[in-house]
């Protein structure tokens, strides 16, 4: 029998147990399984790769919506009264714990059957926490307690969430999605399966241009102005160098910046990458003191009118070109 990884989320059994149920005892599973009426299995997905991933798959067999809406940076989400009906209300629920707080939050009493991307991704870059050397400046900036919280849980090894910008991650999160799905309607359990396998093969296909693309460059240090592309760099042999932390809204200090800056110099780095959806400031600023260019490499967090493709594929290929120039592969 196969064991299903749906976590079923009732306000106590999670905190508690984190309770797995297999798919033949699931019994909660099953609001769209009749597939009457129209409309379909109703997913909602946390944030755009979860939401690209899951709309391959399903295929028009389930309407997927998006809580990180266009232009707005999936890591400090914020969720209105009617984004978190739309949990409850949902067949299945798509997010990735550790991401996004309030998503976390929310699902923890919304009693909705969700999937969990983080089980899947193999999420096994971790990083010390950022804040080493701002011990100082914190007690003077604000001392109050909260503060010294955020302090002393920067300093703890933070899990490197970003698995999408490896699309072989991605693959192995979207034959789960196709799994989950089938819990939810099993009625159309091969749809689901033959989407993620259709999903696959593009995503092994752009592994191979990414491969390909990469294997040859002058420079293989990688500095980016937020951590976003550690499983990236560890697919294709390059080295991430970022400027701030896991989140893009951590805030360098003066003596990281002048670090990334001896780095950049010393080490011949033309290009500093920086995203769309958040200030090019620092990017900028490291590369105004050393010379470098600046270029955009998409994190992929989410889709607007400015990104170079119109949906994850696309993107990733355009982040491609991005990086052979700037670390110049021959
Ligand atoms: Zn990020």
């Amino acid at each position: 029998m196969v064991v299903v990884h749906t976590r079923l989320l009732t306000p106590g059994a999670l905190a508690a147990t984190g309770l797995l149920l297999s798919a033949c005892g699931s019994s909660a599973a099953s609001p769209a399984a009749g597939g009457e009426g129209g409309g379909g299995v109703q997913v909602v997905a946390a944030f755009y790769p979860l939401q690209f991933v899951t709309e391959r798959v399903a295929g028009d067999l389930a309407a997927v919506t998006n809580l990180t809406p266009p232009g707005a940076e999936p890591h400090d989400l914020e969720l209105a009264a009617s984004d978190v009906a739309a949990l409850s209300d949902a067949d299945l629920v798509v997010y990735e714990s550790g991401l996004q707080a309030a998503v976390d939050d929310a699902l923890e009493s919304a009693g909705t059957t969700a999937y969990d991307a983080s089980a899947d991704a193999d999420l096994d870059l971790t990083y010390e926490g950022e804040h080493e050397h701002e011990g100082e400046e914190h007690a003077e900036e604000d001392a109050e307690g909260e503060h010294e919280e955020e302090h002393a849980a920067g300093e703890e090894q933070q899990t490197d969430p970003h698995f999408w910008l490896d699309p072989l991650r991605v693959a192995a999160v979207g034959d789960a999605v196709a799994d989950h799905l089938s819990d939810v309607d099993p009625d159309h359990a091969e749809d689901y399966a033959s989407g993620a396998a259709s999903l696959r093969g593009d995503l092994e296909a752009l592994d191979a241009e990414l491969t390909a693309g990469l294997a040859s460059c002058a420079s293989t240090d990688l500095v980016t102005s937020h951590e976003a592309f550690g499983y990236l760099a560890e697919r294709y042999g390059l080295t991430q160098v970022g400027i701030s932390g896991l989140s893009p809204d951590e805030e360098p200090t003066a003596a990281r910046l002048a670090e990334v800056a001896d780095f950049v110099t010393e080490n011949g780095v033309s290009t500093i990458y920086f995203e769309t959806l958040v200030s090019p400031d620092i990017a900028e600023t490291v590369a105004a003191e050393t010379g470098a260019a600046t270029a955009v490499l998409d994190p992929l967090e989410g889709l607007t009118d400015e990104s170079a493709g119109s949906d994850y594929l696309e993107v990733m290929r355009a982040n491609l070109q991005a990086l052979r120039t700037g670390q110049s592969c021959t």
